[in-house]
């Protein structure tokens, strides 16, 4: 099989190619490397199967013959991180919604129907606290606009765009909204909170929970993500679909500090810090974050092998 994977040298994107690579299948990756690493796709790159173009999709002219050449188009390119969505607020919206609209124009043009896995995201669902999220639930317009929504504004948009051409052109697409992801490659750079919670019991500092601390999430180990992706894309009955991706154990982000101290066996303090300290503007954190993970079983039988633990360790 031919894999085409945008933004496939950052931290997900860079799972699915070893999945595939492992299979035998041949692998392009197309990635500007502006929040990804050559790091995390270097063991590939000897592979006569593995073929790395270092450019931004947005103006990339090989696009169209890269689609075309695909049977399968992992879509994942895009601005990711608290950090970067508040420092970044329109760049956010221009990057992540010309990327997938051009991505799935070069499809339509090639005139060939690769299966397509967009990579939406839990941020969809906004303020929504439900105790469990379906795919069926509206996705009301915000009441709590902040720069942070305009990450979640993008990633509707692509939804909308990627259902539009699959049903105006039937390509075969299937969207899969992430939640909470974490394991090998992750970096902590842009906000992601495992990764800084880990490094900072590993070096004895302080581990600094933003807010409350009793905001939970739901994590799930990429190792697992790539495989539900995987299994999503092979199903035929999943074209037109919105599929929750996730891990539905539920942890505080105070528990979470705690078991990432206790894993590494460190002695550091939790301290909590106010948002406004933390990222620089009032900030108001979703409560909770749980998916109802019943369509993507329902689908393709999918059952964890990672727990949060075997993640951390
Ligand atoms: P990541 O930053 O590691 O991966 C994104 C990749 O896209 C990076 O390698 C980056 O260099 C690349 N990229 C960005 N703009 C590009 C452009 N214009 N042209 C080419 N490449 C470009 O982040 P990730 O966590 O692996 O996220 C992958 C996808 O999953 C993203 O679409 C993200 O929105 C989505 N997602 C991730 C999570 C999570 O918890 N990690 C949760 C929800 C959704």
């Amino acid at each position: 099989m031919h894999v085409l994977i945008t933004g496939g040298a950052g931290f997900i994107g860079s799972h699915l190619a070893e999945l595939h690579l492992a299979r035998g299948d041949k692998v392009h990756v197309v990635d500007d490397l502006s929040t990804g690493s050559l790091d995390n796709v270097g063991p590939f790159l000897a592979e006569p199967n593995f073929r790395f173009d270092e450019a931004d999709m947005l103006v990339w002219p090989q696009l169209e013959r890269a689609a075309a050449w695909a049977d399968r188009i992992y879509h994942l390119a895009a601005v990711v991180g608290v950090y970067r969505v508040l420092a970044e607020p329109t760049k956010v919206l221009a990057v992540n919604i010309a990327a997938c609209e051009r991505l799935l124009r070069a499809v339509h043009c090639s005139g060939w129907k690769p299966q397509v896995v967009l990579a939406s995201s839990s941020e969809v669902y906004g303020h929504n606290e439900e105790d469990i999220l379906e795919e069926t639930q509206d996705l009301v317009v915000s009441t709590r606009v902040g720069t942070r929504w305009n990450y979640s504004v993008s990633k509707i948009a692509d939804e909308a765009l990627g259902l539009s051409y699959a049903r105006r052109f039937g390509i075969p697409t299937v969207v899969s909204r992430f939640f909470n992801t974490v394991g090998p490659r992750q970096s902590g750079r842009y906000g992601m909170v495992i990764p800084r919670f880990v490094e900072q019991a590993v070096r004895g500092e302080p581990i600094t929970v933003f807010g409350s601390g009793e905001q939970t999430r739901s994590f799930c180990d990429v190792r697992d993500t790539v495989v539900a992706l995987d299994a999503l894309a092979a199903h035929a009955d999943t074209d037109g679909l919105v599929v929750n991706v996730g891990n539905d154990r539920e942890i505080s982000m105070n528990a979470l500090a705690e078991l990432v101290r206790q894993r590494a066996g460190s002695q550091s303090e939790i301290v909590h810090v106010p948002y406004k300290q933390a990222y620089g503007e009032d900030f108001e954190d979703i409560r909770r974050r749980r998916p109802s993970l019943a369509r993507l079983r329902g689908l393709t039988g999918f059952q964890h092998r990672f727990t949060l633990e075997r993640t951390i360790d």
